[in-house]
């Protein structure tokens, strides 16, 4: 199997919606497709994915810099010993001549790239992508159906409580069990209002996370952790920078409850130093770094596997970005469960509807892949992308 193409494409965000730091509206997403020269029913065999959501496209990285390298390469130093195009190898071409940390937007830019190999992979078992990544990562039966919850509780504007209220319910009536919403970006006050609002419509603290987006010094964050603490929240997410590992240890020491962080980290150095330094509660806390964010699905095993050793179980894995990339690799991985954005971040967020949510569990569909052509509105963009 050799690659012979490697394709990118801008495909921007739809709504408008804002966390405590961003505002999405102007938000792209780069979708990529890596094409084979395997030919099935008289079409080159192709894999997509995308660099999740959150960040920015990567078309400058891809075209300059990533996709020449890959199609530079020795085809046969891409493959693996069974012929066929091994990811890790194909990250490991993308990344000649990339100096080690500094792991920025490049990171997204070769995961989209890597995880778009797993998709090819798969299809070429003609299985859907948990089942191929299960086995390459020896795990024998994955469990279908990982625990989900809603992402949303944005900022909109002109909405309020109200308006947030209603958002919850809507989850709530299609079937998911949990929530989170966004805070930091009202005062403390009118947050608490939002947060106590969630938190009654979904019958307890432990059916709402809330989420800084690493908004918060230490003063900020440990009075939000004061202030909530009495909830029983589900988790209280990026307190602070991302990189500010011992403001994330003092939150913990003061602040009960779970912790949630990890979304923002692209690489298994950057987890390793997280975990040595971070205040990691192994009993409590979650992990949700994103392999469409960080370089693909190869440092994201590494992240895992770094996670084990310092005595975190895989289940405390919840990635961040809910998508149809991360459901199979939650599924496929056995980690803790996935995160789902119904209606926000469109065509990308939320799951296809051969996706099954049943008893706050989801399961994916049998396409082949990680099935994104059965996603209206995402499959016009990859025909597009593919044609
Ligand atoms: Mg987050």
């Amino acid at each position: 199997m050799r690659i012979v193409e490697v394709r990118e494409l801008s495909v921007p965000l739809r709504g408008q919606v804002s966390n405590a730091v961003v505002d999405f509206s102007g938000h792209e997403v780069s979708l990529v497709a890596v094409v084979s020269d395997v030919v099935r029913g008289g079409r080159p065999l192709t894999g997509v994915a995308f660099n999740s959501i959150g960040r920015h496209a990567q078309g400058g990285i891809l075209r300059e810099r990533l996709i020449p390298r890959v199609l530079a390469a020795d085809p046969g130093s891409l493959q693996g010993d069974d012929g066929r195009i091994d990811p890790t190898a194909v990250l490991s071409a993308m990344l000649v001549g990339e100096k080690p940390g500094g792991h920025g937007d490049r990171a997204a830019a070769a995961a989209a790239v890597e995880l778009a190999c797993w998709d090819l992979l798969a299809k070429h078992d003609q299985e859907p992508a948990y089942a191929t990544i299960a086995r390459a990562h020896g795990r024998r039966e994955p469990r279908v159906g990982v625990p989900v919850y809603a992402a949303g509780g944005y900022y909109r504007p002109g909405e309020g409580v109200p308006e947030l209220r209603a958002e919850l319910a809507g989850y709530r009536e299609r079937g998911y069990p949990a929530v989170k919403i966004k805070i930091g970006g009202l005062p403390l006050a009118d947050d608490m209002a939002r947060l106590e609002a969630a938190v009654e419509v979904m019958g307890g603290g432990q059916g709402v996370a809330v989420d800084a987006n690493g908004r918060f010094g230490p003063d900020e964050g440990l009075a939000y952790g004061r202030a909530m603490s009495g909830l029983g929240l589900r988790w209280f997410e990026e307190v602070g920078d991302p990189l500010d590992f011992d403001l994330n240890r003092r939150v913990a020491e003061v602040y009960d409850g779970a912790i949630a962080t990890g979304e923002n980290l692209f690489s298994a150095p950057d987890v390793q130093n997280l975990l040595r330094y971070g205040g990691i509660r192994p009993d409590r806390d979650i992990l949700q770094m994103d392999a469409g964010l960080s370089y693909g699905l190869t440092e994201y095993a590494r992240m895992i596997s770094l996670m084990e050793a310092h005595g975190v179980e895989r289940t405390a894995a919840f990635p961040h970005g809910g998508h149809l990339l991360n459901l199979h690799i939650v599924t496929g991985l056995g980690l803790g469960g996935c995160e789902a954005y119904p209606g926000v971040f469109e065509p990308f967020g939320g799951y296809s509807p051969d996706c099954l949510l049943e008893d706050g569990r989801i399961q994916p569909g049998d396409a082949p892949g990680f099935g994104l052509e059965a996603k209206p509105g995402l499959a016009e963009e990859i025909a597009r992308l593919v044609a």
